[in-house]
């Protein structure tokens, strides 16, 4: 039977830390009854430096449950993404798969089964994505829909409203650990692993207690960061913005020399002006130019696994 970890990153969570438990208890509970995981499977906190009870909490679930529960403290606030990966890589060497969830029961625990059923159906990943956003404020609604477009538009592949609530199997994480670059973006990394994938649809629901440890500020760092880490589509603009300039700098050219020749100019404007488009295109046009090969070596030193393979036929035994 698989061993599934359930991950759970935490900051400040001791209002819901024990909600939380006991809801994802059950849920293993009833998975392990119906012979769809093994009874070894477990949670894992990981404490993500809370300044709040939620480590205690955390060893208090772990002496109470200790097959069930298990927990990762790390040394100081590192961000979710952060939490999420020491967590996902210190699950992958005790169990067979794992899924991702928040701490604050915002995405439907309920939905954890039929993960696990597209698992055994073959899928190495499993994304759960809100249905609507009906318990979002309109500010949070329109700011998150508005960061999947700007996505999408940047060329970042990302599946459409999925947070970071998603099975994944060993393999899958071990693959992932091979991502190796520092600026971290999951959703935009996952996606890349390439092995076969279903979605689950749920109700996104309010928190349960606490409030969001995502601020706007916090939101619009991951924003910034999905992209900067994931494209050099806004080098690529600077080019193509100064390419445009040095064409308009022609026009400005033939409509100053127009003005020069019908004699309606002050002295000296003709020169000023056809140098201050040209050289500003110019410059756009360089900039432009040295970036892309800043690009370049951004992707390099990232060291991204070239490719991944999913299955081999040969005819020698594996
Ligand atoms: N979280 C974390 N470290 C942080 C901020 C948040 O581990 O620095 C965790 C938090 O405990 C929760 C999850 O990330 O389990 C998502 O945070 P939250 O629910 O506050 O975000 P929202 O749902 O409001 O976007
Ligand atoms: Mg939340």
């Amino acid at each position: 039977m698989d061993r599934l970890a359930i991950v759970v990153p935490c900051y400040n969570e001791e209002e819901v830390l024990q909600i939380a438990s006991k809801a994802l208890r059950e849920v293993l509970d009833g998975l392990v009854k119906k012979g769809k995981i093994g009874a070894d499977s477990f949670i894992l906190f990981v404490n993500d430096g809370s300044k709040d009870r939620t480590w205690e909490l955390i060893e208090a679930e772990h002496a109470a449950y200790p097959a069930q529960v298990f927990g990762v403290k790390l040394a100081g606030n590192v961000g979710h993404q952060f939490a999420l990966t020491a967590g996902l890589i210190t699950a992958k060497d005790l169990s067979d798969v794992t899924i991702s969830i928040d701490a604050d029961l915002q995405d439907d625990v309920n939905v954890i089964e039929e993960m696990i059923d597209k698992f055994h159906a073959g899928n190495d990943i499993v994304y759960g994505v809100r249905k609507e956003r009906k318990t979002d404020t309109f500010f949070k609604r329109t700011t998150a829909q508005g960061f999947y477009k700007v996505m999408e538009l940047m060329g970042v592949k990302t599946v459409y409203n999925h947070a970071d609530f998603r099975l994944m199997s060993k393999r899958a994480v071990e693959q992932f650990s091979k991502y190796k670059e520092t600026n971290l973006f999951l959703r935009g990394m996952v996606p890349l692993i390439g092995y076969q994938t279903d979605c689950v649809y749920y109700d996104r629901l309010e928190r349960v207690a606490g409030e969001s440890k995502y601020p706007l500020k916090k939101m619009l760092a991951l924003a910034f960061n999905g992209i900067s880490s994931f494209s050099v589509k806004p080098i690529s603009m600077i080019l193509g913005v100064g390419i445009f300039i040095v064409i308009a700098s022609v026009l400005a050219a033939v409509y100053a020399l127009i003005s020069f020749f019908t004699g309606h100019v002050v002295p000296g404007w003709t020169s000023l002006i056809l140098s201050i488009w040209f050289l500003g295109g110019l410059q756009l046009l360089a900039i432009g130019l040295v970036g892309q090969y800043i690009g370049k070596i951004y992707i390099e030193v990232k060291q991204r696994p070239r490719y991944n393979i999913e299955k081999v036929l040969t005819n020698e035994e594996a």
